[in-house]
């Protein structure tokens, strides 16, 4: 299939664009390079530099068209978003609207959207799904569901083949500190230069963390099987923050100092997503436990450190 992978150059998205060419595909990367690194793309996947804002993008894609569409770029950075709202609805909402229109006149294309547990907001009960009502708490989860209702409105309108996926906690190597779930490449990059660990609030607030290669098997699955709906990808376990440091200071084998910090606004108490409803219809399932993910981050971030590995 000839699939073109938004933010592509990024943390999550250099990763799928390689799945995606080890299983045959030809890949075209979009990506403005805004926090994506040129090093991260597969030499086989074909480039494109643009922002998904411009009004060319539309005419790119049309020429290209494309089965798939991973629409992953984006603005991820909860803490931006909050400084800097207009911005991080222009990305994330209007330039969705780009990719939409280039689609209205494509209607076979599979159009794939990174959404975001930041859409649930905080919620009283333990698990998710995805019939629970949407609170947004921060200008980054309701920036990305806006994007999800421009979605279904235009996949009503133009019948197009659209899924959402709202990623939990997405952890993994080339993750920088910065993003969306990224406490654990802060914590990776506090521990190697032997930083204390900045934990905000009391601690005992809970995450959802996904390998990053589960994600990237959850979107090909969804494309193998058609999938046009709304799906949480998760592994539907939480840990907290407090055990998350614990568990790293085992695996890291070093005597780990932490910082308490201020609880940070827009930041969700509790957040675990349920993957019954993607689990039941595909064959995926998340195959990585969180001992395992994170062993294979902190080696690659340690090599990477150490000079053995290039930041590839
Ligand atoms: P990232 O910042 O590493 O990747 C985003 C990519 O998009 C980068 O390569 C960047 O250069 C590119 N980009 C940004 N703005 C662009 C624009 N205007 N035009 C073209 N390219 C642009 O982030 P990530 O963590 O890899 O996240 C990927 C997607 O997954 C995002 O949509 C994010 O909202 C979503 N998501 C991430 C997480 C997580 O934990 N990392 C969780 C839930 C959802």
């Amino acid at each position: 299939m000839r699939i073109i992978v938004t933010g592509g150059a990024g943390f999550i998205g250099s990763h799928v664009v390689e799945d995606l060419i080890s299983n045959g595909h030809e890949v075209h990367v979009l990506d403005n390079f805004s926090t994506g690194s040129r090093s991260w793309i597969h030499p086989s996947a074909i480039t494109h530099v643009g922002d998904i804002r411009r009004r060319a993008i539309v005419s790119l894609i049309q020429s290209l068209q494309p089965d798939v569409i991973v629409h992953l770029a984006a603005q991820a950075d909860v803490k931006k978003s909050q400084e800097d709202p207009y911005d991080d609805l222009a990305v994330n909402a209007s330039g969705t609207i780009r990719l939409l229109q280039a689609c209205a006149s494509i209607p076979k294309t599979h159009f794939i959207f990174a959404s975001t547990s930041a859409v649930y907001g905080d919620q009283s009960h333990t698990t998710i799904s995805e019939s629970d009502s949407l609170h947004p708490s921060s200008c980054y989860g309701l920036s990305k569901w806006t994007a999800e209702q421009y979605i279904r409105l235009f996949s009503q309108q133009y019948e197009l083949r659209t899924s959402i996926l709202r990623f939990a906690n997405v952890y993994g190597p080339r993750q920088t500190p910065k993003g969306e779930g990224g406490v654990i490449a802060l914590f990776t990059d506090r521990i190697l230069h032997n930083k204390p660990l900045l934990i905000h609030g009391d601690g005992e607030q809970t995450r959802d963390f996904i390998y990053v290669k589960d994600v990237s098997g959850a979107i090909q699955s969804v494309a193998a099987h058609h999938l046009y709906d709304t799906f949480n990808v998760s592994t539907g376990k939480s840990v907290s923050i407090n055990e998350l440091s614990l568990i790293y200071e085992q695996l890291s084998g070093r005597n780990i100092q932490r910082q308490r910090g201020m609880k940070r606004i827009g930041d969700i108490r509790h957040s675990c997503l349920s993957a019954d409803k993607l689990q039941h219809q595909s064959s995926w399932r998340p195959s990585y436990p969180l001992h395992q993910g994170l062993a294979l981050t902190w080696q690659y971030a340690a090599a990477v450190q150490s000079g053995q590995k290039s930041s590839i």
